[in-house]
């Protein structure tokens, strides 16, 4: 018979002392640490493990506040080593945008800040975050069987699958949320033909400044008006290709996860598995920051 305490260490993305399925390479083994992002991006402030629980209004719940940054036990440790090769590619790229995550709450919604001119490896961003998917999103694999031997065997250009984009924007406000896959919609707006205003991703990364989603073309109408802007042809690209951020992307729109938000929060609802789906929040991600540079 299963004690809870045994029922929480099968919970995916959580720690376990059994061998389970890397969520990139697929071999049985035991899973090691992963931070989304990579820490060296100021992934190490405090975090919250939220689950939803079977009560008559499907409330979620939170786990106890540690100190770590946000991180998955989701990849084998050699694919967690893939993954940690990518990090410095994306440590430059979050890092070249840290003064729009210090701008915190006072930048205008909708606005789309100018990209500095700093030399950033696109190829190696993407596949780190895309590697990064499949740490969150433990059925993927199964999904994207190619995509994951693609990334897995660093082939030099990878084209994502059909109705399938990676997104970017730059994340506004303080919070950081890190999530597999999930549904999402605004109960309160709609496209002109009456459907709602939805998203659907595999996983998302929102952590300032930078915010993320591996997402289906079709049922995201949502990131297309908020202006989102697609960078799946940077994993076309070799990983070692180095481009001026200003010259590859002029502009990008400032994003917010719609549950962040005062007013959209109370008209935004999710769908996801809780068997599958895992959903961390940190709400000191620029404090970290901030930290980091050396303010108060
Ligand atoms: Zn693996």
């Amino acid at each position: 018979m299963s004690t809870p305490r045994d029922r929480r260490r099968q919970i995916v993305g959580r720690y376990s002392n059994r061998e389970r399925q890397c969520g990139l390479c697929g071999r049985l083994g035991f899973l090691t640490r992963t931070h989304v992002p990579p820490q060296c991006a100021g992934n190490t402030g405090s975090v919250k493990r939220f689950q939803l629980v079977s009560d008559p209004q499907n409330m979620m719940e939170s786990g106890r506040e540690r100190i770590g940054g946000i991180h998955f036990f989701g990849l084998c440790r050699a694919c967690n080593g893939l993954q940690s090769k990518w990090d410095p590619a994306y440590c430059t790229f979050a890092k070249s945008l840290w003064p729009f995550a210090l701008a915190g709450k006072i930048v205008i919604p909708s606005a789309r800040c100018e990209m500095p001119s700093e030399r950033i490896q696109p190829g190696a961003i993407a596949r780190g975050v895309m590697v990064s998917c499949f740490a969150l999103n433990p059925n993927l694999r199964t999904t994207f069987p190619n995509l994951a031997d693609e990334l897995h065997s660093e082939v030099g250009s990878i084209r994502l699958p059909h109705d399938t984009a990676l997104y970017i924007g730059v994340a506004r406000g303080p919070q950081a949320l890190v999530t597999g896959s999930i549904s999402g919609f605004h109960m309160n707006q709609h496209l002109a033909n009456g459907s709602p205003l939805e998203t659907m991703c595999f996983a998302q990364i929102f952590f300032p400044p930078l915010a993320w989603q591996f997402a289906s073309v079709s049922l995201s109408p949502l990131l297309e008006k908020e202006v989102w802007t697609d960078v799946s042809a940077w994993l076309l690209r070799d990983s070692k290709d180095i481009e001026n951020l200003s010259g590859l992307l002029p502009a990008l729109p400032f994003v917010s996860h719609p549950s962040f938000g005062v007013d959209s929060a109370a008209f935004w609802s999710e769908v996801f598995h809780n068997d599958s789906c895992f959903i961390v929040k940190s709400d000191d991600a620029v404090l970290t920051i901030r930290a980091k540079l050396g303010y108060q």
